[in-house]
């Protein structure tokens, strides 16, 4: 496994060594990227939320009680661009759980402190092609835990996470999604009531794990630190932020705080390209061209490397539990302001 992964390493250092030269041969001096003005950004934005403010596809999810209470019809989007400016339209600033987004943030989180080949061993980082709450994947894929931004995954992280009990697991936790947003962040308790008191089915994906030697702390303490790590507070405005740490190389672009260093964010990036929207990670990849995170509470995060981190948020969600509104307006706004990576 060891000589496996030096072996992919050390090709991709030979792809950016290519990569680099033919920048040079090409001259050095060429952008890759458009660097739209304020004014721009603001007209795209605005134009992407009038177009779709009207859609009414999809339905909010309930399997989280909690969730289908919340008005269908909010819907705000959030861009930052690495010098710290922030972009907002629609409702911006309305407080929403965070769900399924945290993950890539914690598997940020456990990549900085225990290295990314740990991430690679011990929980895995391939496409499940499955739902994200599948227990199929666990079953069929010998990784088991198979990556970190489903639920199987997600839980295993939060159980790699460092802290000798849980109240030091959770200030791990907390700590590092307040750090990427750049404010202290609100857990959503009536939320965390509701998914506490229905997820079932994520105690079985916990202690099917704990089975297969994948699951590294008690069961019960780390699918309540999930549970608890999902039902955070944030806005569009937050997320982007969130977002566009990534699209700095890590350092907060608004606070300033370097929150995982320039070399882990690659790794985080992938792991989003290929699974961030489940078993349509594939789809966005090709419309959109952004590693990118969804959660069922109805907000999406993308990440331009260098250019920008977006969010958008509306709670109204599809079949893989991705946000309709938020999918049409970010790949509006990137066809656009440009940005796609394989441009
Ligand atoms: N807390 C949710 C769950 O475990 C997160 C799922 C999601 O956002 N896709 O089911």
């Amino acid at each position: 496994m060891y000589r496996f992964n030096m072996y992919h390493r050390n090709l991709r250092a030979l792809a950016i060594q290519c990569l680099v030269l033919s920048c040079v041969v090409l001259g050095a001096s060429t952008t890759f990227a458009r660097s739209p003005t304020a004014a721009e950004i603001e007209k795209v934005l605005a134009e992407a939320h009038s177009k779709f403010k009207g859609v009414k596809d999809g339905a909010n999810a309930d399997y989280i009680p909690a969730l289908a209470e919340v008005d269908p019809e909010l819907f705000g989007i959030s861009l930052v661009t690495p010098d710290g400016r922030v972009y907002d339209v629609g409702n911006s600033d309305y407080t929403f759980s965070i769900q399924s987004i945290s993950k890539a943030f914690i598997a940020a989180t456990v990549i900085e402190n225990q290295g990314t080949q740990n991430m690679m061993d011990k929980i895995g980082v391939d496409a499940t092609g499955q739902p994200f709450n599948s227990i199929k994947a666990i079953e069929m894929i010998d990784e088991r835990s198979v990556n970190p931004l489903v639920n199987a995954g997600a839980i295993a992280t939060v159980s790699m996470v460092q802290g000798d009990n849980p109240e030091a697991k959770w200030a791990t936790i907390a700590g590092s999604l307040d750090a990427f947003a750049g404010r202290k962040l609100p857990v959503m308790e009536d939320v965390y009531a509701s998914e506490a008191a229905t997820n079932g089915r994520n105690q079985a994906i916990a202690k099917l794990l704990a089975a297969y030697g994948r699951l590294y702390d008690d069961v019960g303490v780390s699918v309540d630190l999930y549970t608890r790590q999902c039902s955070v507070g944030v806005t569009s405005h937050d997320l982007a932020v969130m977002a566009g740490t990534l699209a700095a190389g890590g350092k907060n672009p608004v606070t300033g705080k370097q929150v995982i260093s320039a070399e882990n964010v690659p790794e985080v990036l992938a792991i989003m390209a290929t699974a961030g929207l489940y078993d349509d990670s594939g789809i966005w990849l090709y419309n959109v061209g952004l590693p990118a995170k969804s959660g069922v509470g109805g907000g999406i995060v993308a990440v331009s490397p260098g250019d920008y981190g977006i969010a958008a948020f509306s709670p109204r969600v599809d079949a893989a539990g991705n946000s309709v509104r938020a999918q049409l307006a970010i790949e509006y706004i990137v066809e656009r302001l440009g940005g796609n990576i394989f441009e």
